[in-house]
């Protein structure tokens, strides 16, 4: 914790260029793994299977991520994105392919792996504080110091003054929060969000892009983001991974090369603009 990932992601092909190649991507930098990778996605395919139909969620599915890095995974509804966190996490066994995380393959759920999906799912007989130590609770954490770690992320998330309410008492914005903590608390080495703002209103949700921008600048974890909000994962990210449908699979990888620290003003940046319309363009919406 507390390791700026500014510090950790020493990355050549991010690093800031001249402004005529700032959106360009480089193909093959996409689908090679680089060898600095933390997570490597090897060729992964999912195929469901009813009756006698199937369905290619995934094919050919090769992405490398570098320690510190946060990557978003966009795409239309139904391209494969939570089928791919859900593999990433270990939760789902894919049809072929495998996926390694820190030297070994990732074959069921680990403690270091955290995930957070778009509904907080808080227990309400539980206060904001006891909904975040439920994890640590759960597996008699006893490698830390939790109430010092439970005081720094109450502090990070700023919920300074609603440790002990209810989730009825909180409004969405806040329970995601409280969601966001408990994800936290455990100190995971690889984040993985599935649309943690995508119940929310516009914003709520560009406020809390905001902050999980700040908190992930101070954590410094690799993330995995999915969503379907194109403006947010360029806000957001060292790298949108672009998705299509039928099969799903990778479009293209798009550097995000606007400097850090993120701040609401970076969403008036020529970059983000030009990155956004970049990604549109290889979805066909323009
Ligand atoms: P996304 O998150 O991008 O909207 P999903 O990963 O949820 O997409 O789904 C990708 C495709 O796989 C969809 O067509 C979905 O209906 C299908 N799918 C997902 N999970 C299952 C499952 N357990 N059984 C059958 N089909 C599934
Ligand atoms: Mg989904």
């Amino acid at each position: 914790m507390g390791v700026s990932r500014r510090l950790v992601s020493t990355k050549p092909d991010t690093a800031i260029k001249p402004e005529k190649s700032q959106v360009e991507t480089n193909p093959a930098d996409a689908t090679n793994p680089p060898p600095e990778s933390v997570l490597s996605l090897d060729q992964i395919g999912q195929v469901f299977a009813k009756g006698s139909d199937r369905l290619v969620a995934l094919e050919h599915v090769d992405l490398g991520i570098r320690p510190g890095e946060f990557v978003s995974l966009v795409g239309p509804s139904g391209c494969g994105k939570s089928t791919l966190l859900k593999i990433i996490a270990g939760l789902l066994q894919p049809t072929v392919g495998r996926v390694q995380f820190e030297g070994s393959a990732v074959t069921e759920p680990r403690d270091e792996i955290g995930l957070m999906f778009q509904t907080p799912t808080l227990f309400p007989w539980r206060t904001t504080i006891r909904n975040i130590t439920l994890p640590l609770e759960i597996r008699k954490a006893t490698e830390f110091d939790w109430e010092q770690r439970v005081a720094e992320v109450i502090d990070l998330v700023q919920l300074n003054g609603f440790e002990n309410h209810y989730p009825r008492e909180l409004s969405g914005g806040m329970q995601q929060r409280v969601a966001l903590s408990r994800l936290l608390v455990s100190d995971p080495h690889l984040m993985l969000l599935d649309e943690p703002f995508g119940a929310l209103d516009e914003f709520t949700r560009e406020h809390l892009n905001t902050e999980l921008a700040r908190i992930s600048d101070h954590e410094g974890k690799t993330t995995v983001f999915v969503t379907h909000n194109i403006a947010e994962a360029v806000f957001l990210s060292d790298r949108v991974v672009v998705m299509g449908t039928r099969p799903g699979r990778i479009l293209e990888v798009v550097d995000v090369p606007i400097p850090r620290p993120r701040l609401p003003a970076s969403r008036r940046s020529p970059t983000y603009n030009d990155t956004i319309n970049r990604i549109r363009e290889t979805l066909d919406l323009s």
